[in-house]
């Protein structure tokens, strides 16, 4: 395309090589349809249904359309395309085995209000993976209803509240969360209605236990932890604290996103978590680029079960799988969902923990504890890391010293894109400075880890050299430096033909 195209917002002057817009290409009466009668089946559609006004919509070939598609996702990374290090996201690949299981008939054409009797298969799966969940978390009971890892934060912070008022203990306001937390955990708390207190860490990168303990009060409702922690480290107290929080009479909510380091190593059940969400999209496949779809499951003991959403998936006495409403369950939340998550992730999930088993799920932790561990032993010669210990599935440098050198930490994840890498997440944590946050995970091959730490070599050595080549880059990319604040403020979403 070139030339400019003029948007509803601005203009924007550096369009990619990209074939013209649909709406360029378009000429009156071309049409992509030869189905032969079509005129006949339009006769079918009574009078009343029939649009008086055309659709403002571009006229093309079949080819035409097929081929403007096809570019566009060839612009587009995946994890099908190559690696795709964002830390704290897990985006591992997605065997292919999961879709062929989620596009089966029986799973992808059905509906959520059909009887039960004519979805057994779809509920036995779903019935299973709550027991697989339950025994991958250590946890007596699983939801599968919310929708992403945030989605359950914020069912599990409302089933806290139940708790604590099903015990005539409403003076609780408070939830507790590290300075190392996830956005979404406090906006969680905070969508429930609670205030949020923040808890720095200490020098070794754990939650401070001190701290902590000097937070705590009769007021708290809850404090949300995630471990590995987002520096990629193990909490070395995990138990002293979910002690703490306990003495309080706190509930400790575990932030499962890092689930895929703990897979055969530990289970938040056995750490002390009242109950834990397990980002299916993360640590069971489905790849969630541009935030989604997913699904939270969250996995709790068995003092939270009253609490727990309804309907409920159950097999009865009889083996059939049923769902039971709320007039079973009087202390519910109720529903947090119209029916589960999203049901293909759920399926790619348990499709993906079927085909592992026990012994490749153990395989799958231990492999992205060792890449990790293979990437920062390579990388470290070029950058510093925050807090220097055994990372778990992911690590965390700083690129302060190349920000003093004249290339920030987004500079550097967008020199990456021009060697051929996604880059990884910058700028979280947020308690270090021009933070890098690197997550290989396990299925990388070897190889790939080596080109990557070479490609981040290469750029630390020329910030050294030359920083402002890395503060123009990325060159290469069909789109230069966007204009992100814009983007998100000021979002595009229509296209007006100049
Ligand atoms: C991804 C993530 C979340 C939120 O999960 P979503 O499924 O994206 O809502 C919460 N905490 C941590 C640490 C995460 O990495």
């Amino acid at each position: 395309m070139s030339g400019k195209v003029r948007f509803e917002t601005g203009t924007i002057t550096e369009m990619p090589a990209l074939e013209p817009l649909l709406f360029e290409l378009q000429r009156e009466g071309r049409s992509g349809r030869h189905v032969r009668g079509g005129e006949a089946a339009d006769a079918l559609i009574p009078q009343a249904f029939k649009r008086t006004v055309r659709l403002p919509l571009p006229e093309l070939s079949e080819p035409q359309v097929v081929r403007h598609y096809t570019h566009l996702a060839q612009l587009n990374y995946s994890v099908d395309a190559g690696m795709y290090p964002l830390g704290s996201c897990t985006m591992k690949y997605n065997p292919k085995i999961n879709d062929r299981a989620a596009s089966l008939p029986g799973f992808a054409d059905i509906h959520p209000q059909q009887p039960d009797e004519t979805v057994q298969g779809a509920l036995r799966l779903l019935h299973e993976l709550q027991g697989l969940l339950a025994g991958i978390s250590g946890m007596d009971h699983v939801t599968l209803q919310p929708a992403a890892g945030a989605h359950a934060e914020f069912t599990a912070i409302l089933m806290f509240k139940a708790y604590h008022e099903s015990r005539g203990d409403t003076k609780r306001r408070r939830v507790i969360v590290p300075d190392s937390a996830h956005g979404t955990n406090p906006a969680s708390a905070a969508m429930c209605g609670f205030d949020v207190t923040t808890v720095k860490s200490d020098a070794r990168g754990n939650v401070d236990l001190e701290a902590l303990k000097a937070a705590l009060g009769d007021d708290v409702v809850g404090f949300m932890l995630t471990n590995p922690n987002t520096l990629g480290l193990f909490e070395e107290r995990v138990r002293e604290v979910c002690e703490a929080v306990h003495a309080a009479g706190g509930l400790v909510y575990g932030d499962g996103a890092n689930m895929n380091a703990l897979l055969g190593v530990a289970r938040p059940g056995d750490l002390g978590f009242d109950c834990v969400h397990i980002n299916v999209h993360k640590t069971f496949s489905t790849p969630h680029g541009a935030g989604g779809p997913g699904a939270g499951p969250l996995c709790v003991k068995q003092h939270l079960e009253p609490f727990l959403p309804t309907p409920r998936i159950v097999r009865d006495g009889t083996g059939a799988y049923r769902r039971v409403g709320a007039s079973a369950h009087p202390l519910a939340i109720g529903r947090v969902r119209s029916f589960v998550g999203n049901f293909g992730v759920l399926v790619r999930a348990y499709t993906y923990i079927r085909t592992l088993g026990e012994e490749g799920l153990v395989e799958t932790g231990r492999d992205a504890i060792l890449a990790a561990n293979y990437l920062l032993a390579l990388v470290r010669e070029g950058y510093d890391v925050a807090y220097d210990r055994t990372p778990m599935h992911e690590f965390v440098l700083t690129a302060a010293r190349q920000k003093r050198q004249g290339a920030n930490a987004l500079d550097i994840a967008k020199a990456l894109i021009d060697e051929g890498f996604h880059p990884p997440t910058v700028y979280f944590p947020l308690i270090v400075p021009e933070s890098m946050m690197i997550e290989p995970t396990e299925t990388e091959p070897k190889e790939t880890l080596d080109a990557f730490a070479d490609a981040l070599l290469r750029i630390a050595k020329r910030v050294e050299t030359d920083p402002q080549a890395v503060h123009d880059a990325p060159l290469h990319a069909p789109l230069r430096r966007l204009d992100e604040v814009a983007a998100a403020r000021k979002p595009v979403l229509r296209y007006k033909p100049a």
